[in-house]
């Protein structure tokens, strides 16, 4: 049968070092598990019209839609701090899907084979990792924070090998493009440099084409990579999410979280949070998220010097100036946040001390991070527990006088910017448990559907609220 989305393939217009035309590698026996119907109405994809043998052809990628043209985009990264070339290793774009309203979308099959990029992978994803991806991912959305969202995942029929044999699968990812921190440096380091240009003004007139006029678009540009990732890294912090793998070629330039990968949620409150098997130096802890976004910042602004300014020490002097408002801004944006989500609307610098205080006890005493938030959101805290102690009390009152005379507008805020409900890692982790031990989805749809409402704090879902005393001890994550 005919498929036919509304694609696009403006990133075929650069030049072909930035990609492989490429298409994904058909699987045996693919198997529909998951589709996003609510998404797929927002891309203007009329899903109704295929059967599941269809659907699932579509989204293992062995039928393409005939408007499709596949590749893998070229990059490169920092991981870990070191310098190396990348690419999609395992991912393929199927093209632009120009939505209803007139936006534009990449539409990415993740786990669909082996692609020059692939070094010595296999091309492929598994299961249980994919429906990590598709989870989390999805809950970022509805927490409001900006993510690379879920379209489907199938099912390959084959096994991937990893620490033990798995089933493979593959998800579409949606977001608003996959060019990356780590792009810029491929397009700088790789052929002379002479496609830096080309990405830029391309990435200017896709996601920040106010800046076209700009006096100077490349700092311009630079600056606005900076202030979208300031406010997404702002809105981690505010819900505790670890990306855990912030490597340079993992940072969206449209500012979106992307590649859920060892990701987690922090349950007690410890800045050094770190839950990625291979961050042995908790590089990428919790606490550690600003200082590593401004580094990786730091790594675009080299990558953009030769655009800035002809002449290599105006263009340092000038991204330098740039990205040294960085960690004052973090700070203003941060104790903001903090203050929404305490209630405070307007923050005063004084107020810094009443944050830092709720977060020194709450660290000493293994306070869980949202529910915290939560019991003062209700202003309610359960019987016998550390938020009866005096140390408690005592801030509580200070921070009731803080509040009292806005308390109704206090009260929006706190609903507003503390969530009843985070993917807590042991559900997840019992979700894939069924999901790919079982085959049994109905855990992961249960808790899916109450990520999909995350503000709402309703009575009777405790079990998703409730964390049991050290349960993620020793929780190991992977990429
Ligand atoms: P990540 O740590 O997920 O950002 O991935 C880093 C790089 O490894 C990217 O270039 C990926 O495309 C590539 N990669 C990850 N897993 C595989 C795999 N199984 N096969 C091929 N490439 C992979
Ligand atoms: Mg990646
Ligand atoms: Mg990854």
């Amino acid at each position: 049968m005919e498929i036919n989305w509304n694609l696009e393939h403006t990133y075929q217009q650069l030049p072909e070092a930035l990609f492989s035309t490429i298409h994904p590698i058909p699987v045996k026996s693919p198997q529909l598990v998951l589709l996003n119907h609510s998404l797929a109405d927002e891309l203007g994809i009329a899903l109704e019209q295929y059967d599941v043998a269809t659907l699932s052809a579509i989204f293992s990628g062995n039928q393409i839609p005939q408007d499709a043209r596949p590749l893998a985009q070229a990059y490169a990264g920092h991981q870990f701090g070191q310098f190396t070339m990348l690419g999609d290793g395992r991912a393929i774009l199927l093209g632009e899907q120009i939505t209803p309203k007139g936006e534009r979308y990449d539409i990415q099959l993740k786990g669909s084979g082996r692609t020059p990029y692939s070094r010595g992978g296999d091309g492929r994803a598994h299961f249980s990792a994919m429906l990590r991806e598709y989870l989390i991912s999805e809950a970022m959305h509805f927490l409001g924070i900006p993510t690379s969202r879920s379209l489907a995942v199938v099912i390959t029929g084959e096994p991937v090998y990893r620490e033990k044999v798995r089933n493979g699968a593959i998800l579409t990812r949606v977001a608003s493009s996959h060019i990356r921190v780590g792009t810029f440096e491929y397009a700088r380091n790789f052929h002379e440099g002479k496609y830096l240009k080309d990405l830029l003004q391309y990435s200017i007139a896709r996601h920040y084409p106010e800046l076209d006029e700009a006096e100077n678009p490349a700092l311009a540009f630079f600056e606005a990579v900076m202030a979208k990732q300031l406010e997404l890294i702002v809105n981690w912090m505010r819900v505790g999410f670890i990306h855990g793998v912030m490597n340079t070629d993992n940072m969206s330039v449209p500012g979106e979280t992307i590649d859920y990968g060892p990701c987690a949620f922090m349950n007690a409150y410890d800045p050094m949070t770190v839950f990625s098997s291979i961050d042995t130096q908790g590089r990428y802890a919790y606490g550690n998220q600003p200082f590593i976004a401004h580094w990786n910042l730091g790594c675009l602004g080299s990558a953009l010097l030769p655009e800035i300014a002809p002449n290599t020490e105006e263009a340092v002097k000038l991204a330098q100036s740039s990205i040294n408002e960085f960690p004052k801004a973090y700070e203003a944006q941060w104790l903001e946040m903090m203050g929404h989500k305490l209630g405070i609307a307007k923050v005063k610098a004084s107020d810094k001390a009443l944050v830092d205080d709720l977060l020194h006890w709450m660290k000493k005493h293994k306070a869980d991070f949202t529910n915290t938030f939560l019991y003062l959101r209700r202003n309610a805290f359960p019987q016998d527990s550390i938020y009866q102690e005096a140390d408690f009390k005592a801030w509580l009152q200070l921070w009731e006088e803080r509040i009292a005379d806005k308390r109704s507008k206090a009260q929006e805020l706190m609903d507003q910017n503390n969530p009843a409900f985070i993917p807590r890692n042991h559900l997840v982790e019992e979700a894939l448990e069924a999901a790919s031990n079982d085959g049994n989805m109905q855990p992961f749809q249960e808790l899916l559907a109450v990520l999909q409402e995350p503000y709402n704090d309703k009575p009777g879902f405790k079990k998703f609220q409730e964390v049991p005393v050290e349960v993620d001890k020793g929780y190991q994550t992977f990429c």
